[in-house]
Formats: structure tokens, C-alpha cells, sequence
């Protein structure tokens, strides 16, 4: 028989007092009701790798509803619920918490969303994705802090492996194939040898995934901390052309990917340049299909597609003779992450000096006349307005006039009143 591990002062340690607290509360509660309760998944991993991670996910052999909403009383916070799985969310303060009941999962087809049906928990950890993710700890006071580890988690964490539960796991769902490469280059793991045999046997299951749930995959990927870890393993294996054939995984991904992080703010993932830099290299057709596969959000599409029609400019960008009006009427109305990406991506040191000039200065630039100031002095309300603004706007980026007095005095100087 294994030894019995108790975690009670790991998690008081790693964890913020308050949701220390709440779990210690929630398992009185769930004990109260003849109910047992666990943390689940990757919080019990990474308290176990001592990172930091403050994303509770809790399984009840119970109701998790009507717990959620009891837990929430004593607290001022939201509760949602998702009676269709029988799981909720709660939210105070900073904190999140899912409580999930525990189920179990059968796939009718492969990619297919689970049938679930309420079960005991060691169902519930079976029914996960990788040994790793299956360890619970359990929260009622008389067993608190104990360690259930029925699927050799903690032996595989301590060997650095990454490990499907069953043979059929990718076949059942392919997203998990993504989620292996994820988990293997976040943490510096190895997919263990059967695993990482039946991922690449499977690789074709991945078009047993819509589109959406492939974007959920990738938006995980890009904000993990080096995506291009990921990219690159997930081009040698093969993973990567599933997305498109023509993405490149390679060292010019992984050299733009480190520059691209360095211009953003700390813990904020660039996740649209990412993308964009990952699509790069990609045709305006080739584009338009990643585009409709993954069903991008609207705003994204436009970054991919401004990236790509800016491309086209980097020529002219590179122009030493260029005025910074020129530079202005190039670059504005673009999505900055598709300017950025253009810049990086450009060999031309004067390119880049245009559009650092733009996105530093130039398209900040505003005039100080408006429309009904120019109605004031005398101008006819029509085009013409727009023409002068126009005329102001250029005038002020080329550092012709620089204060509203200048301004007045070029139109008085061109005779328009
Ligand atoms: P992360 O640190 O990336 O959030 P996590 O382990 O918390 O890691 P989530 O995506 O938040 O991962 O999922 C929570 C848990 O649900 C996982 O630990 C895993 O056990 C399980 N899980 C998530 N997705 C799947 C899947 N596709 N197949 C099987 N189990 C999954
Ligand atoms: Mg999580």
C-alpha cells in the first residue's frame, strides 16, 4: 500500500490565505450534507511543482449548484450556473472558483462533445486528460489535505512525463493532442513514449474538431509564456500543419516572438501580434481560410488581413526620401498588431524608423481647428471644409505649422476666407 501524503501545509503555504479558508469552509459544509469535496486538476499539480497558480477547481460527489450557492451566501460575490452540467462558478473579490459535480464521460464519436453522467470522483479523474491533471486533494476536515493520486500522477510529475490515461484518449479528443504540446513545453516535460507514439498516430483526429474549439487551443498557446516553444514542437511533430499546411514553426518565429514580447507590457501576452506573426508568411487565400477555419472574432480577421495588405507597402515604407505625411497616409487606419508585425518583420532599418515615427508620434498628431472653427471664419459648409482639414492635418505632420495660430494663418495665407 502507497503511503498516505498530506498536502495541508503546501497549500497553506502556496495559497492566499482567503481561498484557504474558503476550501476549509466548503469541505465543512460538504461534509455537513454527507458530501465529499476535492481540489482537482492543475492547482494540485502545481502545488506539487510549487508554481503558482490561483485557479480553484473544485468536484463534489454531490450537487455542485446547491453547494456553490450555499458557499456564496457568506460572501459578496457572483455565482453563475450551468445546470446542464451541474457545475458552477463562483466570484469574489480577486478569486474564481469552478465547482464541478463529479461525472463521468462517454464520447459517442470522436470530437463529439461528451455524454456525462454524475459518478464517483475516481470516474471523474479518469475521465482527464493526462496522469498529471488526475491527482485530487481531498477537502472535508476529516481527511483535509490528503493526496489522491490514482493514476500514477505524482510518479509521472516527478519523472518530467506527460501521460495519456488510456490508448483511445486522442481519438476520444483530439484538443488534447494541443493540450499535451502545451503542457510539455510549459513545464519542460517529455511526452512519454506510448504518448507521444499515439499522438502522432492520431494527429488526423484533429479534424474531428470544429473550428472553435481549435481557436480555444490556440488562444491558450499564445498566451502561454513562450508560445514558440510550442509551435516549433508542434511543427516537428507534424501538429502545426493541421492548423494550415503553410505555417512555419521555425527560428524566424521564435526570434520575432521574443522581440514581439519585449515591446509589450510584463504579463501581458501579445496575443494578436503573435498571431499575426505566426501567419506571416501566409497568402492572402491561405489567410482567408485560417480565417473562416477558426471563425476569428471580426477584429482579428481585419489585424490579418491589414497585415497582410500592409505587406505590400514595406517596399515604398522603405523610401529614405519619405515625408511624414507620406509615412501617415501609408500606415493609418491599419491595426497597430499589424504594423508592429510589419515592422519586425521588415529587413529595411528605414522602414522601421517610418513606422516607429508613426505609431510614436505621427498618428497621434491632431489638428487644433475644428469644422465649426472653420465655419466661424468664413468658410462655405461642404467638401471644401474637409479639403482644408485635410490640407491642416499634412501640413501639421510635416511640422509646416505647429500651433492653432499657424493653422489660421496658412488658411489666411491660401486665401480661403
Ligand atoms: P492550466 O494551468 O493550463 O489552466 P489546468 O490543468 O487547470 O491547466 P484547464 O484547461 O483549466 O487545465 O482544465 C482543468 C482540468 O480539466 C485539467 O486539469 C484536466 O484535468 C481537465 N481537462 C481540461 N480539458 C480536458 C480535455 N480536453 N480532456 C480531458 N480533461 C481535460
Ligand atoms: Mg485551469
Amino acid at each position: 500500500m502507497s503511503e498516505t501524503i498530506n498536502l495541508a501545509s503546501k497549500i497553506e503555504k502556496q495559497l492566499p490565505a482567503e481561498l484557504v479558508n474558503f476550501m476549509q469552509v466548503a469541505g465543512e459544509v460538504a461534509a455537513s450534507q454527507g458530501q465529499s469535496l476535492y481540489l482537482v486538476g492543475g492547482v494540485v499539480r502545481d502545488l506539487l511543482l510549487g508554481r503558482t497558480n490561483f485557479d480553484l477547481d473544485l468536484v463534489v460527489e454531490g450537487n455542485a449548484i446547491d453547494l456553490a450557492r450555499q458557499l456564496i451566501e457568506t460572501k459578496q460575490g457572483k455565482i453563475a450556473t450551468y445546470p446542464r452540467f451541474n457545475t458552477a462558478k463562483l466570484e469574489w473579490n480577486k478569486w474564481s472558483v469552478d465547482l464541478a459535480t463529479a461525472r463521468s464521460e462517454t464520447y459517442a464519436k470522436p470530437g463529439a462533445l461528451p455524454s456525462v453522467k454524475p459518478s464517483p470522483i475516481d470516474k471523474d479523474l479518469f475521465r482527464r486528460d493526462f496522469t498529471i491533471n488526475t491527482m485530487a486533494i481531498y477537502l472535508n476536515p476529516s481527511r483535509y489535505g490528503e493526496l489522491i493520486d490514482l493514476y500514477g500522477g505524482r510518479e509521472d510529475l516527478e519523472h518530467k512525463l506527460i501521460r495519456i490515461l488510456h490508448q483511445k484518449s486522442f481519438i476520444d479528443d483530439a484538443t488534447r493532442i494541443w493540450r499535451g504540446l502545451r503542457y510539455e513545453q510549459r513545464l519542460n516535460f517529455q511526452l512519454e513514449p506510448n504518448t507521444l507514439r499515439l499522438l502522432q498516430r492520431d494527429i488526423p483526429m484533429l479534424d474531428t474538431i470544429s473550428g472553435d474549439r481549435i481557436r480555444y487551443e490556440l488562444e491558450c498557446i499564445l498566451q502561454e509564456e513562450f508560445p514558440e516553444k510550442i509551435l516549433r514542437r508542434a511543427k516537428e511533430l507534424g501538429v502545426l500543419a493541421k492548423l494550415h499546411p503553410s505555417l512555419k514553426g521555425n527560428g524566424w518565429l521564435t526570434e520575432k516572438f521574443k522581440q514581439a514580447r519585449q515591446l509589450s507590457s510584463p504579463n501581458l501576452p501579445p496575443v494578436g501580434l503573435y498571431l499575426v506573426l505566426l501567419t506571416y508568411s501566409l497568402s492572402d487565400e491561405e489567410n482567408e481560410h485560417l480565417i473562416s477555419y477558426l471563425r476569428l472574432p471580426k477584429a482579428l480577421a481585419q489585424t490579418l488581413r491589414d497585415s497582410i495588405s500592409l505587406k505590400s507597402k514595406l517596399q515604398s515604407l522603405a523610401d529614405p526620401e519619405l515625408t511624414p505625411s507620406n509615412i501617415y497616409y501609408l500606415l493609418h487606419g491599419y491595426s497597430p498588431p499589424a504594423i508592429v508585425a510589419n515592422s519586425l518583420a521588415s529587413d529595411s532599418p528605414v522602414a522601421r524608423q517610418h513606422i516607429q515615427l508613426f505609431l510614436n508620434k505621427l498618428r497621434y498628431v491632431k489638428l487644433a481647428l475644428t469644422g465649426d472653427d472653420l465655419k466661424r471664419i468664413g468658410i462655405t459648409p461642404g467638401p471644401k471644409i474637409k479639403e482644408i482639414l485635410k490640407l491642416l492635418h499634412e501640413a501639421r505632420l510635416d511640422g509646416k505649422v505647429t500651433s492653432k495660430r499657424g493653422e489660421e494663418d496658412l488658411i489666411k495665407g491660401r486665401g480661403e476666407n
